[in-house]
């Protein structure tokens, strides 16, 4: 399926490869749904990707194909992880770049939760 600024779905992109082992990842949590990992180029203390095991190119792609099933199993790892990584009590940002103009380089859909110091004003 092609979404918007992005194409469709390329199996060889890197999270594929990840879910599929061929690289490795530093994993934090998954559950039947998806898989959170540490992003390999950290932008706070805490920097977590959270991606589903489905082939979702972005999230316009996930909020319209996925089931109920897979978006509720996503958003519950989201949040499971702030929590177990003790984000709860000082708060997080979670973020989700889409197509060109929010400059997404990795096509397969995935949230960032950023966390550990104070992350200042959203910049649009
Ligand atoms: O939202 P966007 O697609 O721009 O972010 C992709 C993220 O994936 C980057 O933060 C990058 O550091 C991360 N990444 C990773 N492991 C890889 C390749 C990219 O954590 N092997």
């Amino acid at each position: 399926m092609a979404v918007s600024g992005i194409g469709p779905y390329d199996r060889e992109n890197i999270f594929a490869k990840i879910l599929r082992g061929d690289i490795p990842c530093r994993k934090v949590a998954e559950n039947d749904v998806a898989l959170a990992f540490h992003d390999i180029a950290p932008a706070a203390p805490v920097h977590v990707l959270v991606i589903p095991k489905g082939a979702y190119v972005s999230l316009a792609d996930f909020s319209a194909r996925a089931t109920d099933t897979e978006i509720a199993g996503f958003t519950r790892l989201v949040g499971q992880v702030a929590r177990d990584l003790g984000l709860d009590s000082e708060g997080y940002r979670v973020l989700s770049n889409m197509g060109e103009n929010a400059g997404q380089e990795v096509p397969h859909f995935h949230v960032h939760l950023f966390g550990g110091r104070a992350l200042g004003p959203m910049l649009a």
